[in-house]
């Protein structure tokens, strides 16, 4: 039976602010300091027709090289996990205005 300092494990992540960035295929979350590496990060969010705030969740850090001996120790500190973070919206308002919903072929006729 696992421990409970193992099953708090997997629920601890550190958070990474990202701001959505818009591109010509879709959406993408970028991480301008990892909280990990302290790089930028970019994580794809989804199509321009999907809610990119539903890709706001917990996702593999791309870090290229390994945390801080501080970052490290802080981790063991809280037991929390070095594999990845969870995206929050550094933005929430940017984010509602550059995300109106779907366009439908009806909005398009309404033009
Ligand atoms: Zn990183």
């Amino acid at each position: 039976m696992a421990s409970q300092n193992e099953t708090n494990r997997t629920n601890c992540y550190l958070a990474a602010s990202a701001e959505l960035v818009e591109g010509r295929e879709g959406f993408q979350w970028r991480v301008s300091e990892c909280p990990l590496c302290g790089l930028e990060h970019w994580h794809g969010a989804a199509g321009l027709t999907e809610d990119p705030r539903t890709y706001l969740s917990h996702r593999v850090a791309h870090c290229i090289k390994r945390p801080s001996a501080e970052i490290v120790a802080a981790l063991e500190i809280l037991n929390c996990d070095s594999s990845g973070y969870i995206l929050v919206d550094e933005d929430p308002r940017r984010t509602d205005a550059m995300w109106t919903g779907p366009e439908t072929e009806d909005a398009e006729v309404a033009r």
